[in-house]
C-alpha cells in the first residue's frame, strides 16, 4: 500500500548554502517530492504533518565503503592488539571458519539498523569472496532483498585475500558475480608481487566487461609509496570506456607519494573519472604503524583530490570487526574524522566535505540524490541547522523518510544541569547548543 502522503514544515532543505537561512515546506504523495515552497506557501491537503522548526532536511546519508560480513565481530576469536592492518587481516581469516548463515545476517542487520537509525539510505558494503562456500555472500544476498523497505544495500564482491594469490580466486570472483553481486571489488596491492597486482587488475576490468557490472576495488591501502596500482585502474577505467563506473578505496598510499608523482596521479584520475572513497575512522589507526616520529596521517589527499574536480566520498568502513573496534554506524562520525585529517575545517570546506557522504557517494553509485521535486522521497530531518553544523554536531536523525515513509525516528538527547544550593535547578540544555 502506497504510504498516505507527508507535509514537512519549516524546514531548512539542502544545500542551504545556496538556499539561505529561507524556510521551507515540502509535500510528498505516495513515495514522491510533490512540492517544495516556501514556508507557508502549500496547503497540506490533508496530509500527515511533521514540523522540521528550523531543521536540515538532508539527502540520506550514504556510506559507500563498508564491510557488513565482518560487522560486531571484534574480539572474536580474539583482540587485535597490535592495531595494524595485517594483525586484522590474520585475525579475520581465523574467524571465517565459524562464519553461518545465521550469525552474517543478524550482525549485519543490527548494523544495518544503527546506519539507517543515523540517516543512511545507501549502503554499499564489500562481501569477502575469499571463502569456496561463499558464506556471508548467499547470507547478504538474502538479507539485501529482506530490508529494501528500510534502506538501499549494494553488494561487491570482495577478494580479501587476492584472487591470484587466493586458491580458485578468480572463479570465485566470476561465482560472486553469477549469484547477483552488485559491484565488482578487488585488493591489487594485497597479491603476493607487483606483477600479480596488475594482472588483478586486469581481470577485474575484463570481469567488468563481460558482467557490465561496476568496480569498486580497495587500492594501494598501505604507507608503501611504492604501492602504485591506482594508475593501472585509471589507464584501463579510459581504455575500457569507464569513466564514471569506477571507485577506488583507501588509496592511503597517496599519502605518501611524492608531489611530482602525485600531481600526475591526479591528473589523470581525473580523466578517467575515478571516484575515491577515503576511510579516515579505520585508516587513522591502520596506517603510519611502521613509523616513529613524525608519524604519518595515512590518509589519501582528500582536499586535493575534490580540488582538482574528482568525485570524493567518505566511508565508514568498519563498525566494530578485527580492524577497527569502535564505530556505531554514524556516517557522521566518519565525516567529523575526516575534516580533522583532511584539515577541511574552512567555513566552506565543512559545507564541501557533507557532500562526501551525500551527493558523491551516490553519484559513484549511480543513484539520483537529493531533495528536488520528482524525486524519490528520500531524506532526512536532523537536529540541526545546516551541514557544518550537522558535521559538528552528528545530531539525532529527528525522521528517516524512504520512499514517503518515515523509517526511523529519534528524539534528540537532553541533559539537565543540578547547580548546589538550588532546589529548582533544571537547565534544560542540548549538548554543544544548537538545533
Ligand atoms: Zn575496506
Amino acid at each position: 500500500m502506497a504510504p498516505a502522503g507527508l507535509f514537512v514544515r519549516n524546514a531548512r532543505i539542502h544545500p542551504t548554502t545556496s538556499t539561505g537561512e529561507a524556510l521551507s515546506d515540502l509535500a510528498v504523495d505516495g513515495d514522491t517530492i510533490a512540492a517544495i515552497a516556501p514556508a507557508g506557501a502549500l496547503p497540506p491537503d490533508g496530509r500527515p504533518e511533521l514540523d522540521a522548526a528550523g531543521c536540515l532536511l538532508s539527502p540520506p546519508l550514504v556510506d559507500p565503503h563498508v564491510h557488513m560480513d565482518a560487522v560486531l565481530t571484534v574480539g572474536e576469536p580474539r583482540y587485535n592488539e597490535s592495531g595494524t592492518l595485517i594483525e586484522g587481516i590474520f585475525t579475520w581469516a581465523e574467524r571465517k571458519p565459524s562464519l553461518t548463515h545465521a550469525d552474517v545476517k543478524a550482525r549485519a542487520l543490527e548494523a544495518i539498523r544503527w546506519e539507517v537509525a543515523q540517516g543512511t539510505g545507501l549502503i554499499r558494503s564489500h562481501v569477502d569472496v575469499c571463502d569456496p562456500n561463499l558464506v556471508a555472500l548467499k547470507a547478504l544476498l538474502e538479507l539485501r532483498e529482506e530490508v529494501r523497505d528500510i534502506v538501499d544495500l549494494r553488494l561487491i564482491a570482495f577478494p580479501q585475500d587476492g584472487i591470484l594469490s587466493f586458491p580458485n580466486g578468480k572463479e570465485l570472483m566470476r561465482e560472486a558475480m553469477r549469484l547477483g553481486c552488485d559491484v565488482i571489488g578487488g585488493i591489487p596491492h594485497y597479491e603476493w608481487t607487483r606483477d600479480d597486482g596488475v594482472e588483478e587488475v586486469h581481470f577485474l576490468f575484463d570481469l567488468a566487461r563481460e558482467t557490465g557490472a561496476p568496480i569498486d576495488l580497495h587500492c594501494d591501502e598501505t604507507d608503501d609509496e611504492q604501492s602504485r596500482f591506482l594508475e593501472v585502474v585509471a589507464a584501463r577505467t579510459m581504455r575500457d570506456g569507464m569513466e564514471g563506473r569506477v571507485v577506488a578505496g583507501h588509496t592511503t598510499a597517496m599519502g605518501s607519494y611524492n608531489d611530482n608523482y602525485a600531481f600526475k596521479l591526479i591528473q589523470i584520475l581525473r580523466r578517467a573519472g575515478v571516484t575515491i572513497v577515503a576511510n579516515p575512522l579505520d585508516n587513522i589507526v591502520l596506517q603510519g604503524r611502521f613509523d616513529t616520529y613524525p608519524k604519518r596521517r595515512g590518509m589519501t589527499r582528500v582536499k586535493e583530490l575534490d580540488a582538482a574536480g574528482i568525485n570524493v566520498a567518505c566511508g565508514h568502513d568498519s563498525i566494530m570487526d578485527p580492524w577497527y573496534p569502535l564505530g556505531r554506524g554514524s556516517m557522521l562520525d566518519a565525516l567529523s574524522m575526516l575534516v580533522h585529517v583532511a584539515q577541511m575545517t574552512g567555513r566552506a570546506e565543512l559545507f564541501r566535505a557533507y557532500e562526501m557522504v551525500t551527493t558523491n557517494p551516490a553519484r559513484a553509485a549511480e543513484v539520483p540524490w537529493g531533495v528536488k521535486e520528482g524525486l524519490p522521497a528520500n531524506f532526512v530531518v536532523f537536529d540541526c541547522a545546516d551541514e557544518a553544523e550537522a558535521v559538528r554536531l552528528r545530531p539525532a536523525a529527528r525522521w528517516v523518510v524512504r520512499g514517503g515513509r518515515i523509517v526511523a525516528e529519534t528524539e534528540p538527547a537532553r541533559s539537565v544541569i543540578h547547580r548546589a544550593g538550588s532546589t529548582t535547578p533544571v537547565s534544560f540544555i542540548k549538548p554543544g547548543g544548537a538545533g
